[in-house]
């Protein structure tokens, strides 16, 4: 971005948050809706390659990206049917390295990136033969993950209950902070050029086949070349959308905890855990400042309340895996909304309207994906080109058939099934 485009921008936002409504005032290269992990991320590198950028969010970083666990787990989450999506993750988490150090340089704050590896265990005979399954699919797919006894599980984590049956450890799956990933991003963008304005988008501006800019909520206009939707579950709320050019993108509700290991019981566990506690799955990711978060449940809601049933289900879950966890202090309960499509698979490309570019949907990856569809995306508005692996995911893909809810999930829900479901669908063997 140059400087002085973002000079301009940033002062003639500033103008237009306090003038009348309906008046017409900033402009941009590329006006960012939403700044969660993707948001912000597309906004660094497109400002990174020469653009003028801002972003719009009310309270960036504050949504989904706030509840997540920061997982970075292609390998270990692995679900029958997703092995194209497959591609599209591990081509993100072997950026993720680079992206963060990169991050790191250019923001001076830690991420918090960890290459921890995962372990996934069973609990029980039935358990056991889901994981041996999932063992098998990965070898097929070519993927590296390992067989471990339960002892072998303990002697890896001996927190682990002994009533582990065995397990997989996939060295190479990972995790970040997704905290400190979006204060690293504030700073990057603020360091980048990027202008962020705390401001709800209303409405999407169009000038015949094209989008030509946003419309504020107290109705001040914004013009940009071009405009990337990146408002996660929220996206289609915008007025102005034309109807087709975006799938439905659904909450989906996840509910987390945030615990502390004090000093006399450190490291507790060194890697990220996943579980299978009868037929549901289940998550332990832990920070190397202490923090160790707990997850997550998930349903079809679109409310963030917490509920004493769903923190009673994770810490019950948790116990079963780890019996330790309830000498822990617990610091946070909280909710999130994954942003879903149709197909549970993110929607990244241009869209059907000219100047109008998606890059929303990533339901329980958007930590995981972002470092790939914040470069796929700075591409598209500076290039207009868009890698190949990010090509299959465009939101091009739902045009030709069903529109939105009617098209049935990739993970095997189809739409018009029940809206709510028991906790833990997370894994791909649960
Ligand atoms: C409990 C839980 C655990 C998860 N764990 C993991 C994990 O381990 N690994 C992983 O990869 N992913 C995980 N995810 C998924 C991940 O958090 C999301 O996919 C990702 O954060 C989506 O990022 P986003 O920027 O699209 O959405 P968000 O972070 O939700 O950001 C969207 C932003 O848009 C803004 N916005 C909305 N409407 C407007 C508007 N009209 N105008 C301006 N701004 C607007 C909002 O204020 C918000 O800040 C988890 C999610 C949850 C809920």
């Amino acid at each position: 971005m140059s400087s002085s485009g973002a000079g301009t921008a940033s002062a003639a936002v500033a103008a237009a948050s306090s003038s009348s409504a309906s008046s017409t005032a900033a402009s941009a290269d590329a006006v960012v809706v939403g700044g969660g992990v993707i948001g912000l991320s597309v906004a660094w590198r497109a400002a990174l390659r020469g653009l003028s950028v801002t972003v719009f969010d009310p309270e960036p970083g504050q949504g989904a990206s706030h509840a997540a666990a920061g997982m970075l787990t292609p390998v270990s989450e692995l679900q029958y049917g997703e092995e194209s999506l497959l591609r599209l993750n591990m081509a993100s988490a072997e950026r993720y390295a680079s992206f963060a150090a990169e991050l790191e340089e250019a923001s001076g704050l830690p991420s918090g990136y960890r290459t921890c590896g995962t372990l996934a265990v069973a609990l029980d005979a039935d358990d056991r033969a889901v994981l041996k399954d999932l063992h098998a699919f990965q070898e097929r797919l070519g993927l590296a993950s390992a067989w471990l006894t339960s002892r072998e599980c303990r002697r890896l984590e001996p927190m682990l209950s002994p009533a582990v049956a065995g397990g997989l450890h996939v060295e190479d799956d990972h995790q970040i902070d997704n905290r400190r990933l979006v204060a690293g991003l504030l700073a990057a963008c603020a360091r980048a050029g990027v202008t962020l304005a705390r401001r709800r988008v209303a409405a999407l501006v169009t000038t015949g086949d094209r989008a030509t800019g946003v419309r504020l909520d107290d109705g001040t206009a914004v013009s940009a070349g071009q405009v990337v939707l990146a408002a996660g579950h929220q996206v289609n709320g915008l007025e102005g959308l034309p109807p087709g050019v975006l799938p439905a993108i659904r909450p989906v509700k996840g509910e987390i905890l945030r615990l502390r290991v004090p000093e006399p019981y450190a490291p507790f566990l060194s890697r990220n855990v996943r579980g299978v506690v009868k037929g549901g799955s289940m998550y332990l990711v832990p920070r190397a400042d202490g923090e160790l978060v707990v997850g997550a449940t998930e349903h079809e809601l679109s409310d963030t309340e917490v509920t004493a049933g769903g923190v009673y289900e994770l810490l019950r879950d948790a116990r079963e895996l780890v019996p330790g966890i309830t000498e822990l202090p617990l610091v946070e309960a909280f909710a999130g909304l994954r942003p879903g499509s149709p197909d549970n698979a993110p929607v990244i490309g241009a869209t059907a309207l000219d100047g109008l570019i998606a890059a929303t949907g990533h339901y329980r990856h958007g930590i995981l994906l972002t470092p790939v569809t914040a470069d796929a995306v700075a591409e598209l508005l500076a290039a207009g080109t868009v890698p190949e692996v990010v090509r299959p995911w465009g939101p091009q893909r739902f045009a030709a058939g069903p529109h939105a809810a009617d098209i049935p999930a990739a993970a095997g829900q189809a739409a018009g099934s029940p809206r709510s479901k028991p906790r833990s669908k997370e894994a791909s063997y649960a």
